[in-house]
C-alpha cells in the first residue's frame, strides 16, 4: 500500500461545492478531480475501505491518462479503482454533471511531473476557477499556455485561483530554469565519463537511503524523469534503477521509455547512497568493480536557496561532488509573476504550511478541531 503524507489541499472548491479536489477523505461526493499522484495530492485514496467507500458511492474520480497510468502500476486496488476512473485528454474542455450541477473543464499541463495537471473550471454561472495543482512555470511562457487565454491573446479573468504555493518565500524567490538544469547537469556528466572506469551516481532527496528514510519512498520519487530524459537525449546513455516496478513504470511512457534500464553495468544509475564519503553503492545493484571512480549528483531544491540567476545551476562541493539546484515548483518570483498575470479577483495557497508561512487568504469557513490538530501537529515535508 502507497504511502500518505498529510493532505496538500482541503479538497474544497467554494464555488463547486459538489466535488472535491486533491482529496479524498470526504467520501460524500460523487466527482473527484486528481491533479497528480503525489501522495499528499491522493490522501484517503489508498486502503481497501476507502476504495469501497468511493465505489459504493457510484463516485468518479477524474485524471489525466498519464495519472490513470501510475496508479495502475502503484495502486494496490486499482482492478477495482479503474472502474471509476474517467480519463480527460489535456486541453480538451469537458461538460461534467454530477448531483444535478453542471460545469465544464480542462486540464492543462503543469510540467511538475508525468501526467500533471492543472483544473480550469467553468461554472454555469460564469465564475473561472483555476486550480494550478503543483506546478512551475517559467514568466516568458504563461503566454504559452493557450488554455489560460481568449481567443485574442488576452489573459482570462479568473475568479478564483487555488495556487500552488510550496516555495513562496523570499528565500527561494528564484530556482534555475529547468533548461539550465538540463544543459548543466549534462556537460558535467559528459566532461566526467572520459575513461571506462568512470561512473555517474544521480541522487535526489527522494531516494531511500538519503535523509528522509523511510518516510517518503513511494510516489514522491516521481518528478524527476524530465532529467533522466534530458540526460538521455544529450549522451545516449540509458540510466539504470533497481526497482523494477520503477523500471516497469518508466517504460510505459513515451517519453521515459528508453531512458531507463536494467541494465547494471551502466555508466549512470539512480543511486540509493546519500553519503559521499560511504563511496559503496552496493544498495543501489549496480555491478561491482574494481577502481571505479564516481561523481556524485545530488538533485535539491533545499540547494536553491538563495539562488540569483546570475549563478550556475550547480554548485560544486567538490570534484567528485555536485548539487543540482532543481525544482518541481515556481519559485516566488516565479509565483508573484503568475498571481500578478492573472490578477484574481480570490486567491487560495496550498499547502497550508508552505515554507513562506500562513495562507494569506485562507478559507474564513472553521475546519473541524481534528483537522485543524492533524495540521498543525506534522511537521511539514518539503516536496523536494
Ligand atoms: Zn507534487
Ligand atoms: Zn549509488
Amino acid at each position: 500500500m502507497e504511502e500518505e503524507d498529510e493532505p496538500a489541499f482541503d479538497g474544497n472548491i467554494k464555488e463547486l461545492p459538489y466535488i472535491y479536489v486533491d482529496n479524498f477523505t470526504d467520501k460524500k461526493k460523487k466527482a473527484y478531480f486528481l491533479s497528480h499522484v503525489h501522495s499528499d495530492h491522493t490522501f484517503g485514496l489508498f486502503g481497501t475501505e476507502k476504495v469501497d467507500d468511493l465505489i459504493n458511492n457510484n463516485a468518479k474520480i477524474y485524471m489525466s491518462k498519464e495519472s490513470k497510468t501510475i496508479l495502475e502500476h502503484r495502486h494496490g486496488n486499482f482492478h477495482r479503482l479503474k472502474n471509476i476512473i474517467k480519463v480527460i485528454n489535456i486541453g480538451f474542455p469537458q461538460r461534467i454533471t454530477t448531483n444535478g450541477q453542471s460545469f465544464q473543464v480542462t486540464l492543462i499541463r503543469a510540467t511538475h511531473m508525468i501526467g500533471a495537471v492543472m483544473f480550469l473550471f467553468k461554472t454555469d454561472e460564469n465564475k473561472t476557477i483555476l486550480f494550478t495543482g503543483d506546478f512551475v512555470i517559467e514568466k516568458d511562457k504563461i503566454r504559452d499556455l493557450k488554455e489560460l487565454h481568449d481567443c485574442d491573446g488576452n489573459p482570462l479573468r479568473i475568479d478564483a485561483m487555488y495556487i500552488d504555493a510550496t516555495f513562496d518565500n523570499s528565500i527561494y524567490e528564484h530556482f534555475p530554469t529547468w533548461d539550465l538544469c538540463h544543459e548543466e547537469v549534462v556537460k558535467e556528466i559528459k566532461s566526467w565519463l572520459i575513461d571506462d572506469n568512470r561512473r555517474i551516481a544521480l541522487f535526489h532527496n527522494n531516494n531511500p537511503n538519503g535523509k528522509h528514510r523511510g518516510k517518503v519512498i513511494g510516489s514522491h520519487r516521481l518528478g524527476y524523469e524530465n532529467i533522466y530524459k534530458a540526460i538521455h537525449d544529450a549522451t545516449g546513455l540509458r540510466l539504470f534503477l533497481k526497482l523494477e516496478q520503477e523500471q516497469e513504470l518508466y517504460r510505459d511512457f513515451q517519453s521515459t521509455k528508453n531512458v531507463i534500464t536494467n541494465n547494471r553495468s551502466s555508466k549512470i544509475h539512480i543511486c540509493f547512497n546519500s553519503d559521499p564519503q560511504q563511496m559503496s553503492h552496493d544498495f543501489c545493484g549496480v555491478s561491482p568493480g574494481d577502481g571505479l571512480r564516481y561523481l556524485h549528483i545530488y538533485v535539491s531544491a533545499q540547494r536553491g536557496r538563495y539562488y540569483t540567476p546570475d549563478q550556475p545551476a550547480i554548485s560544486k562541493e567538490s570534484e567528485k561532488s555536485l548539487y543540482l539546484r532543481y525544482s518541481g515548483h515556481c519559485s516566488k518570483s516565479q509565483l508573484d509573476h503568475f498571481i500578478e498575470y492573472f490578477s484574481p479577483a480570490r486567491i487560495v495557497k496550498f499547502p497550508r504550511n508552505h515554507v513562506g508561512g500562513r495562507n494569506y487568504n485562507a478559507p474564513t469557513k472553521k475546519q473541524p478541531e481534528s483537522r485543524k490538530r492533524d495540521v498543525g501537529n506534522v511537521k511539514k515535508q518539503l516536496p523536494l
